[in-house]
């Protein structure tokens, strides 16, 4: 949980965090990665994962051996798991303490999960180390908000807009 610490991760785009994440998923369920794997896992060519995985081989974020075989480097691991924790925390903020629609949530969540810097998933960490600290039902401005909910008004037509930053839509978009 700590090892978003280690690593400034803001230096990586969107894309780039979906492919290290497919990398990873692929890895832990079939024990290897290749491009055809992740091309096929993202929904893109292998044509554009070969592009998109160039800068991160020369990063040394991702390993190739001698039969083309893709792995994440110690660096590259640590990144993913930075990502993966600031999705999650940020996916908690927004459902479960806001009380936004769990969907959605997911959704945002996963568009900023590789922009929030390591200083702010350190304040959310903390705070919810505080939140589960606490004796149900929390805090009480946390259960009086949660069942309150002072915002109703506010949410009228506001149905889920636009999709998750899918692995495909991600990978289109180099710049971040
Ligand atoms: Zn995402």
């Amino acid at each position: 949980m700590d090892t978003w610490k280690e690593f400034e991760q803001n230096v990586i785009t969107h894309s780039a965090a979906h492919h290290l994440m497919a990398i990873d998923d692929l890895v832990s369920r079939l024990g290897y990665a290749r491009v055809s794997d992740i091309a096929r896992r993202l929904h893109i060519t292998r044509g554009s994962v070969s592009i998109s995985l160039k800068p991160m081989k020369e990063a040394g974020l991702v390993l190739q051996d001698e039969n083309r075989h893709l792995r994440l480097s110690e660096q590259g691991q640590r990144l993913v798991d930075a990502v993966k924790n600031k999705r999650v925390l940020v996916q908690r903020l927004l459902s479960e303490l806001l009380g936004a629609d769990e969907q959605q949530a997911e959704i945002d969540a996963c568009k900023m999960e590789h922009l929030i810097s390591n200083q702010t998933a350190g304040r959310l960490v903390a705070f919810f180390r505080f939140v589960d600290s606490q004796e149900q039902p929390g805090p009480e401005f946390l259960s009086a908000w949660r069942t309150g909910r002072h915002d109703r008004e506010l949410e009228a037509g506001s149905a889920p807009d636009g999709e998750c930053m899918t692995d495909s839509a991600a990978s289109r978009r180099t710049s971040g």
